[in-house]
């Protein structure tokens, strides 16, 4: 009995020893993109950890080298050198991601606007820049996604407006939170997390439990405003945080309104949950935009997304799917 007793504890004993040795969870921090890259992947093999995370981390920099505005070689940068004056010839995933980006436009009425940055490329946020208000006027007829001209057969992209530029910043971090999220599957993983700044996709569950997410309190990076148990699903956040100053008692932040070339101002930050984190970011900065009443009338007609808005007045706001 006794010996029973003992094989058997000592049988379990082993069992544990061998799961808690072979899987454990690995998670690497990298700055990519002007912003924190996180991977957290669940593995038994540290080789395929490491190969997993060095895969996500390089996607981030190749995303980064073809989209930044700021690196005078990238596509986008020279997109918007030469597109004004002739139509110019791009890759397949520069133009997918552009032909996205004018169809969520009319989807969001608008507010949703990649030539927000006709206006938008004259902000320093790190430098407390902005454009006067003679220079946003004069600017600001640039902003209009319908300038933006795609050639689906020759695969070109022609700016008809000579003042137009554009920039992806409101939807590239969730492309490659996308991306990188195909590649751990690809390569097998079952559990996992990809964050990029604001825009975090999940990959299964946390062995048995939902992650715990928070969306923090625009006016404390110490505190939570909500936090949510999730699996499976993306969520990404825009705040008026991430990239502001202040000047006469007025927050300039990264979120512009088409309509203005100015920062919105009705809400504090909008997180969206849904199933890919390209869309998710591009509507949590267009719900951004279109304020509280348009925003949540846009997540209840858009299927399979929801939001959270934090007013400006700190009160948060549901769509339909989360309304408690
Ligand atoms: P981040 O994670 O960088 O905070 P967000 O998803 O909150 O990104 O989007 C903000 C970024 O979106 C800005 O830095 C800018 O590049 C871009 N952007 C700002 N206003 C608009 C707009 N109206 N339409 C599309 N993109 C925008
Ligand atoms: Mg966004």
């Amino acid at each position: 009995m006794i010996a029973i007793i003992k094989s058997t504890s000592l049988l379990l004993l082993l069992t544990f020893w061998v799961s808690v040795t072979n899987a454990q969870w690995y998670q690497d921090k990298q700055g990519i993109m002007g912003t924190n890259i996180q991977v957290e992947v669940w593995s038994d093999s540290s080789t395929l950890a490491e190969q997993g995370m060095s895969a996500v981390m390089a996607e981030m920099e190749r995303i980064n080298q073809l989209m930044s505005p700021y690196i005078v070689t990238s596509e986008l940068a020279i997109l918007n050198q030469q597109a004004g004056a002739h139509p110019v010839k791009v890759s397949q995933e520069l133009f997918d991601l552009i032909a996205l980006s004018l169809e969520l436009s009319i989807e969001t009425k608008g507010a949703f606007d990649i030539t927000f940055a006709s206006v938008g490329y004259l902000f320093d946020y790190r430098q407390h820049v902005k454009p006067s208000e003679e220079q946003v006027k004069a600017l600001l007829e640039a902003i209009n996604f319908r300038y933006v001209v795609l050639d689906a057969q020759k695969q070109t992209i022609y700016f008809a407006h000579p003042k137009v530029k554009i920039d992806l910043g409101g939807i590239a971090k969730g492309h490659a939170v996308d991306n990188a999220i195909a590649i751990l599957q690809d390569l097998g993983f079952e559990h996992a997390l990809v964050t990029a700044g604001g825009d975090t996709r999940l990959l299964g569950d946390r062995l048995g439990k939902p992650w715990m997410v928070g969306i923090r309190d625009p006016r404390d990076a110490d505190k939570q405003a909500v936090v949510l148990p999730l699996e499976n699903i993306g969520l990404s956040t825009s705040g008026d945080y991430e990239r502001y100053f202040e000047q006469d008692g007025v927050r300039y932040h990264h979120i512009l309104s088409p309509k203005s070339g100015t920062s919105s101002h009705e809400v504090q930050s909008v997180s969206i949950l849904g199933p890919r984190s390209t869309l998710n970011d591009a509507l949590s900065t267009a719900v951004f935009v279109l304020g509280v009443q348009d925003g949540i009338d846009l997540l209840n007609r858009t299927q399979g997304y929801d939001g959270i808005i934090l007013d400006n007045h700190r009160k948060l706001h549901y769509s339909k799917e989360l309304s408690p």
